[in-house]
């Protein structure tokens, strides 16, 4: 019998926005992703807890969720994402 994590789908498991609250007040630094380092490993897509990156031709990530975690950077393979400080 299959375990409950192999039935698990890849990705969010939770819709943005998670909860319906808003956690981008919550942020000290927003990733920035360098579209020319990116090669849509979709990493930051799966790590994401917020489930706040949104997929396309170029990657998007929802500043109105986004809590500035880091992790989407943390696992990057192409070191594609930085971390700036909000202004
Ligand atoms: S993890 Fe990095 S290389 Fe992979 S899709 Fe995200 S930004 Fe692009
Ligand atoms: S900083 Fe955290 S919440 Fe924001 S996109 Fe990256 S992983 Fe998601």
């Amino acid at each position: 019998m299959p375990s409950a994590t192999t039935k698990l789908p890849a990705g969010p498991h939770l819709p943005t926005p998670c909860f319906g609250a808003t956690t981008g007040s919550w942020r000290t630094h927003r990733p920035v992703i360098d579209a020319s380092l990116c090669n849509h490993c979709l990493l930051c897509w799966l790590y994401c807890p917020e489930g706040c990156i949104e997929r396309g031709e170029k990657l998007k990530v929802n500043l109105d969720f986004c809590k500035g975690c880091g992790i989407c950077a943390h696992e990057c393979p192409r070191r594609a994402i930085n971390m700036l400080e909000e202004a």
